[in-house]
């Protein structure tokens, strides 16, 4: 029967598809298990156990071929693990006292773990990771809910939560939706599939939990509603809707080849925010003019070693050269927060938001942070390039940072490697320190590019990543408008340009009011470059000037954004 449920509508778009439980919760899937008798039970955990241990052998031959040697190594671990005798006997005794497969394939994972992580040993402690990770591969299997193959099926992906690393290895082509119990606009899982066009629909709770793999089911990225085993005349309706997208979506491609000015002349470069050279295609698509922000950390994430220089190097190279005579800006890795790094040992920290990332960990960890800056350096001899600095509250660490630019310079002049010697250096305003004290940072660095993401977030005390809270968040807040506004004029007053790549940039409400504070470049995801870029062409300078008088007037961001929308509408 029909069920629809209700969540926010965050990356706008129609899919249709059958759903893929995404599943690291198996509540679900669980709930719906039906146990055999004891003996079935055992052979069903044997040939899973079989199962998997093929799949990770292939895993290990994938890895080996794309020269991804740590990966096949943690793929050998894995499968030296699953085939634990302890592990299984442990497992076995739990069939025999009459619990099902999968709930005793957890939790005997969960009691090997556990002994892991009552070491002192961090390394070891790690390890409890990686056996929960198996254990949640057998019962994966075991439950039919595999997350690992994508088919070429079309799917919608429903999860409590999708990691990044996760996200990132997500096929555009067969992804059609993603729904997840929690996740917010910002999420880092949400601004990937921004980036790939995917619809998504966050925050639906427990609901999430209930729904099993195969159900049919609409994802309505507009209003957030998602139609589970929606009736003939709803898939009717649906399927014309989105044909009608895919129309919309060849016309903005022709809005690509158009330049953004406003009616009375004045340019807004509009460039790409990307998290890996695949997200090039999509960008160059929609017209983008550069890439504003490469998040690299996405380089860094779901593996167990960081990637060596010359790795980093191949994929910077691959997007400045894509990049043609536009400016790539290489943003240094922004590691923390919601994008922890197990090889790290970051140490659980109560605000990982407000804790060790970004550039804090690149001052401390000279090592990373040196391969990172030469292979920027050296993909700077094949295109424009520029390095940008993450999460700075301060002058002092942009001296400490190009102090590391000057040793990374040194060395490749050892090695004679080439690199572009007057690479620019600019950082990121998304700190409320680095706003306010803009007009000293401006005098010490070569530009500005605002994230509103963590910029929202400090400013309102609001988790970016907190459902609960995610009606106060946002960029129309006056606070945040007019540290956005004070910034643009501290950056021009010093003769440097000044861009944004957090959400907002890609926000069509906004754009009137970013084009008349006089940013000079807009950075977002690919697929919203056609609608922004209409919309700075409708206006012309007056128009959007009086418009940002009005709204730097105004109390209330609901006011600010309704405002906002009768304009542009
Ligand atoms: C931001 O904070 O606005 C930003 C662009 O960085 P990230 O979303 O990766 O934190
Ligand atoms: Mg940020």
């Amino acid at each position: 029967m029909e069920q629809v449920l209700q969540g926010i509508g965050v990356v706008s778009g129609i899919g249709i598809a059958t759903i893929q439980v995404l599943a690291s919760d198996l509540t679900g899937e669980l709930k719906k298990y039906t146990a055999g008798t004891a003996s079935a039970e055992a052979g069903k955990f044997t040939e899973a156990l079989q199962v998997a241990g093929a799949e990770l052998l292939k895993l290990k031959a994938a890895a080996l071929t794309t020269g991804q040697q740590h990966q096949a190594d943690i793929m050998d671990a894995h499968y030296t693990m699953i085939n634990d005798p302890g592990l299984a006997a442990n497992i076995q005794t739990k069939i025999e006292q009459g619990i099902a497969a999968p709930q005793a394939v957890l939790a005997a994972a969960e009691e090997f773990a556990a002994l892991f992580d009552s070491l002192d040993d961090s390394y070891m402690r790690e390890r409890a990771a990686d056996v929960r990770d198996i254990g949640r591969r057998l019962a994966r299997l075991l439950l039919g809910a595999d997350q690992t193959q994508y088919g070429s099926k079309p799917v919608v992906l429903c999860a409590q939560e999708i990691e990044p690393s996760q996200a990132a290895g997500m096929p555009a082509d067969t992804v059609q939706g993603i729904i997840l119990g929690l996740g917010s606009t910002t999420s880092h899982t949400i601004i990937i599939a921004k980036a790939r066009s995917i619809p998504a629909v966050t925050g639906l709770g427990e609901a999430i939990n209930y729904i099993a793999s195969g159900t049919v089911v609409i994802v309505d990225g507009y209003s957030g509603k998602v139609i589970l085993n929606p009736t003939d005349a709803n898939l009717a309706e649906y399927r014309k809707r989105a044909e009608a997208e895919a129309l919309h979506k060849q016309q903005d491609t022709q809005m690509a080849a158009l330049p953004a000015v406003t009616q009375s002349g004045t340019k807004v470069q509009l460039a790409a925010n990307i998290g890996s050279p695949a997200d090039m295609e999509i960008a160059s698509k929609q017209g983008a003019e550069g890439v504003g922000l490469f998040r690299s950390e996405f380089l860094f994430l779901g593996r167990e070693i960081p990637p060596n220089e010359e790795e980093q190097f191949a994929a910077y190279k691959a997007v400045a050269e894509q990049c043609g005579q536009a400016l790539c800006v290489i943003r240094t890795m922004d590691i923390g927060g919601d994008k922890p790094l197990r090889y790290l040992n970051i140490n659980k920290e109560e605000n990982p938001f407000l804790g060790w990332r970004a550039i804090r960990i690149s001052l401390e960890r000279p090592e990373l942070f040196l391969a990172q800056l030469k292979a920027i350096l050296r993909a700077g001899a094949y295109g424009k390039v520029a390095i940008m600095l993450p999460m700075i509250i301060s002058a002092v660490e942009i001296a400490a940072a190009r102090q590391f630019v000057e040793q990374a310079k040194n060395e490749l002049i050892h090695e004679g490697k080439a690199f572009d010697a007057n690479m620019p250096l600019g950082i990121m305003i998304e700190t409320p320190a680095a706003a306010v004290t803009a007009w000293e940072l401006a005098a010490v660095c070569d530009f500005f590019s605002i994230g509103t993401n963590d910029l929202v977030q400090y400013t309102l005390a609001v988790d970016r990543g907190n459902p609960a809270v995610s009606p106060l968040y946002s960029h129309f807040h006056p606070a945040v408008l007019r540290l956005i506004d004070g910034v643009v004029k501290a950056g021009h007053a010093h003769g440097i340009w000044v861009g944004m790549c957090g959400e907002m940039a890609g926000d069509p409400l906004a754009a009137p009011l970013l084009t008349a504070m006089g940013f000079d470049e807009l950075s977002m995801s690919a697929p919203a470059i056609p609608r922004v870029k209409e919309v700075i062409r409708r206006f012309d300078d007056e128009q959007m000037q009086q418009v940002l008088k009005k709204v730097l007037s105004l109390k209330d961001a609901a006011e600010i954004r309704a405002l906002m929308a009768a304009f542009v509408q």
